[in-house]
């Protein structure tokens, strides 16, 4: 034991031995609730049945064929039901084994659409800051964690990044939330003519911003005006949906709540439930078709895309959250955790806002809650609060808040979909124990 490379050198991790439903046990049997599905993946919870399964049988029939000389039953059925379920005018799936990958698909699909109809100006990415798409140098360049990009800044692809939608810190005092809607949205027009909207390929968001923010949802409006601009210039909208999407916001594809169909968007986390490694990007019939109609051939590939065992999977993670009709679960469940976390939370002094949509819910830490002052970023309230929680038996997913203070340290809460009152109870007031440092921590600097 030893070998494998952790993700932080410094601390010694547990080893995770066994799930079930909403929990996970390590080495010496200690359970620990999984209130944020690691990152937002295990929307099932850790045994389903029925998915572990449809991996067994699938293994009995064929693990692997290359996609590039089969295509597999699971892949055709789980394609087949997402587009029966997708956003008018998507039309076609290409399966990947993660989010980077899906967006690394989308912003290179992107640009050869506009190649294959002659356009060979448009190369240039849009995207926000304080976004996150991914860790491989595509998807990092789109992203916009300062604190993430830093070190690779040499290597990154040159993208412009707008300021994202974000009320609690943005919003003017007064302004309704439509008008914030527009008034942000209108900033990509603006960046569209600023750099030549003959150069510009893209524009990528995630309807429901995650790791960075914290379960910031767009304003009402926002994605229709973004549409709106992207129509207006030739440039593509590409949702990034992996970690709100998949049901976990209360519909199956987040951009249904605000009524806007994207040109591509990229699916992960729930997709595979982690029961396999699989992600999507969706692409609208004109897009496919502009390829179909061209060179026939996407310039792009992964020996592992397509993969028959993770679309197995997919396909009965899909299958049974639709049977079982678990979004609207989602919608229920998220309104009892809501009102669990405001009872509790709602005038805490240390907690600035509660927000989110679904079981995608995040708290938003401050110093001062009157002023909206973060907490100093030296002293890590995020990791503190992870610490404390997990030797609790709690895992929830603290993030920092960003290295420019332009937002607070938040806690992501998004856990399986099958949770029931005695997880929210749980939820609560293992959090509210965990926050008990804050007030001391808020006099030490
Ligand atoms: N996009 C978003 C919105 C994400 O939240 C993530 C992962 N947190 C990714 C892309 C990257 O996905 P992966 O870690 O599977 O590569």
């Amino acid at each position: 034991m030893g070998h494998v490379f952790p993700r932080h050198t410094k601390s010694k991790l547990p080893t995770a031995v066994a799930g079930d439903g909403c929990y996970i046990f390590d080495q010496n049997g200690k359970r620990y609730l999984d209130a944020c599905c690691g990152a937002a993946v295990s929307c099932l919870g850790h045994s389903d049945q029925i998915v572990q399964e449809a991996i067994k049988s699938q293994t009995d029939k064929l693990s692997f064929a290359h996609s590039g000389f089969f295509t597999s039953e699971p892949a055709e059925a789980l394609a087949d039901l997402l587009i029966a379920n997708a956003p008018e005018g998507i039309d076609r799936v290409y399966f990947v084994s993660g989010g980077s990958e899906a967006v690394e698909a989308a912003l290179k699909l992107a640009r050869q659409y506009h190649l294959e109809r002659g356009d060979d100006q448009r190369s240039h990415v849009i995207a926000r800051w304080q976004s996150y798409h991914g860790n491989t140098i595509g998807a990092l360049s789109a992203g916009g964690n300062k604190w993430r990009r830093e070190p690779f800044m040499p290597m990154l692809v040159p993208m412009s990044h707008i300021d994202p939608c974000y009320p609690y810190r943005d919003q003017y005092e007064g302004e309704s939330d439509e008008a914030y809607g527009l008034r942000a949205a209108n900033r990509l027009e603006a960046e569209i003519l600023k750099i030549g909207a003959e150069s510009v390929s893209a524009f990528i968001c995630e309807p429901v911003v995650g790791a960075t923010m914290g379960a910031v949802a767009a304003a009402p409006g926002y994605l229709k005006r973004i549409r709106e601009i992207c129509d207006q210039y030739g440039v593509l909208l590409i949702l990034d949906e992996v970690m709100c999407g998949m049901g976990r916001t209360g519909t199956l594809f987040a951009c249904e709540h605000d009524e806007v169909a994207p040109d591509i968007v990229c699916i992960a986390k729930g997709l595979g439930a982690g029961y396999q490694p699989i992600g999507a990007m969706l692409c609208s019939k004109g897009i496919y078709s502009a390829i179909e109609n061209g060179s026939g051939f996407f310039q792009h590939g992964h020996t592992y895309q397509a993969h028959p065992m993770a679309c197995a999977a997919g396909l009965a993670v899909l299958t049974s959250m639709l049977e079982r009709d678990l979004i609207t679960n989602v919608r229920h469940r998220s309104e009892q955790l809501m009102n669990a976390l405001t009872d509790t939370f709602g005038q805490h002094p240390h907690v600035g806002d509660i927000r989110g949509r679904g079981l995608f819910i995040a708290l938003e830490l401050v110093k001062d809650r009157d002023t909206k002052e973060p907490f100093d970023p030296a002293l890590v309230i995020h990791a503190r609060i992870k610490k404390a929680a997990f030797e609790l038996g709690l895992m929830c997913y603290p993030m920092p808040g960003t290295i420019d203070g332009k937002n607070g340290d938040h806690i992501l809460l998004a856990p399986p979909f099958i949770i029931e009152d005695q997880h929210i109870d749980e939820i609560v007031d293992k959090l509210s124990q965990s926050f008990s440092m804050l007030d001391e921590l808020a006099v030490t600097k």
